[in-house]
């Protein structure tokens, strides 16, 4: 049986001092559960004091990002070497939003991944489509591309713990949620290609989440699909309460 990982992405949101507020808001809260993890993926300003906030309770601090290089002269970038110093256990590869604006390829994914592994970071990696490549029915096409090149490389153990994130842009920060039924589609999809790069036993192990507009109100139905085990939230991850609720329905 699959754990459920419900990771927050708080994006570029939030000053030290709400962010420490929101720790001691919700470490207390969070449900007592062994198959059920609660992870924030908060900005690099935050993370020592959200990892010494976190400690003794059940949440887990993650990064958004992060250099595939330990050290060396990369001006204003952190490496993983930084993070696993620091007590981080997981770091957001890929999203969409660092594709896009960042120039983040699947080569570099790839390489952050390996990177994550070795510093023992478990590696949140997104994947999704526009809404181009939707109504192209490029969907499992593009999906294919991503997750054959970020994951090249790896061993089975390694894809076992990697978690992959389904997001489809067209669904982030808009409102618009992928109905379960799509969600689910894809990501029976994304267990099958594992499946074909690895073997059936990895893919039984993989965690795969929905991420794109997901909230209190609509959780309990994406959860309820047989090849979604958790939720990467943007905006609902903000307020405390919000996070526990969304940390309860895994
Ligand atoms: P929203 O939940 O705000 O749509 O963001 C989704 C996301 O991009 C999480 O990584």
């Amino acid at each position: 049986m699959r754990n459920q990982v419900i990771a927050g992405n708080w994006k570029m949101n939030k000053v030290l001092s709400e962010a420490e507020q929101f720790a001691d808001g919700v470490t207390g809260q969070l449900p007592d559960a062994d198959d059920v993890e609660a992870v924030v993926c908060a900005p690099f300003p935050f993370l020592p004091a959200l990892v010494e906030k976190a400690k003794g309770s059940h949440l887990k601090i993650g990064a958004q990002n992060m250099h595939f290089e330990d050290s060396g002269a990369f001006t204003g970038e952190v490496s993983p070497a930084m993070l696993q110093d620091l007590g981080i256990t997981h770091v957001v590869i890929g999203h969409s939003e660092r594709r896009e604006h960042f120039a983040e390829t699947d080569e570099t994914v790839n390489k952050k991944v390996h990177a994550a592994f070795d510093h023992d970071l478990t590696p949140i990696v997104c994947v999704g489509e526009t809404l181009e490549q939707r109504e192209a029915d490029q969907t499992t096409k593009h999906i294919e591309q991503q997750i054959r090149t970020g994951l090249q490389g790896l061993s089975d153990d390694q894809v076992a713990t990697t978690i992959i994130a389904y997001e489809p842009i067209w669904a982030i920060g808009t409102g618009k949620t992928a109905s379960s039924q799509e969600a689910n589609e894809v990501c029976t999809h994304i267990r099958d290609i594992v499946k074909d790069e690895t073997s059936e036993n990895v893919a039984e192990q993989v965690v795969i989440q929905y991420g794109g507009s997901v909230k209190t109100a609509n959780i309990d139905e994406l959860l309820s699909q047989s090849d979604i085990d958790g939720a990467l939230v943007g905006g609902a991850s903000l307020d405390p309460a919000s996070f526990c609720q969304l940390v309860e329905a895994g």
